[in-house]
């Protein structure tokens, strides 16, 4: 199964996709994760790209599409993947769409983590603590939260006008929101 998993930052994603891979064996490609594993490694691409996270911009769309296309080329992703972070805008959406059409393997499902903004900022406050992303710092939360809303919102509803989109509320344990997630794929499985 082939799944996007959309939603703002501080909603879950992440946590989700681990889970998932979990329950369904399938790789979990996080952006996020490529662009902060290149910064660590201190590649030209990685540099460049922590200049932009860090001040909540999004990486340009070339750079990033090299980056998904390299990483939906390898095997494992034979019997499917979770995308997290990815498309961000829709400019990506198509240009993801395109790619997967070329790979023959289109996506089957996007779920979109459904949250209360105050939630959001309250969990990405936890996460710097914890995990001392650089990107988590309050003014740069505050611009990705604009940028979110601006650009990668109307991907949510590209998925819907394509009928591939379900929103699931992001509240309440994680275990519980794995349980949603799961039986929408599920479901979906069933009806494909
Ligand atoms: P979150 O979803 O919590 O914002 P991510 O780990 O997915 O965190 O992404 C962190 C940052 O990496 C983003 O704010 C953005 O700058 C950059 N990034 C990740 N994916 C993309 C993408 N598809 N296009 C452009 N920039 C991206």
């Amino acid at each position: 199964m082939r799944i996007v998993l959309l939603g703002p930052p501080g909603s879950g994603k992440g946590t989700q996709a681990s889970m998932l891979v979990e329950q369904m064996g399938i790789p979990h490609i996080s952006t996020g994760a490529l662009l902060r594993n290149a910064a660590k490694r201190g590649t030209a691409l990685g540099l460049q790209a922590k200049a932009i996270t860090d001040k909540g911009e999004l990486v340009p769309d070339d750079i990033m599409s090299d980056m998904i296309e390299e990483r939906l080329s390898r095997d494992d992703v034979a019997n499917g993947f979770i995308l997290d972070g990815y498309p961000r805008n829709l400019a990506q959406a198509r240009s993801l769409d395109a790619m997967l059409e070329r790979l023959n393997m289109p996506a089957d499902e996007a779920i979109h983590i459904d949250i209360d903004p105050e939630e959001l900022i309250k969990r990405i406050a936890k996460r710097a603590k914890e995990e001392g992303r650089t990107d988590d710092a309050v003014a740069t939360v505050r611009n990705r939260m604009r940028v979110y809303a601006e650009q990668t919102a109307p991907v949510a509803d590209y998925y819907a006008e394509r009928g591939l989109l379900t929103q699931v509320l992001g509240d309440g344990p994680k275990e519980e929101i794995s349980q949603r997630i799961l039986s929408v794929l599920n479901t979906q499985a069933a009806t494909a």
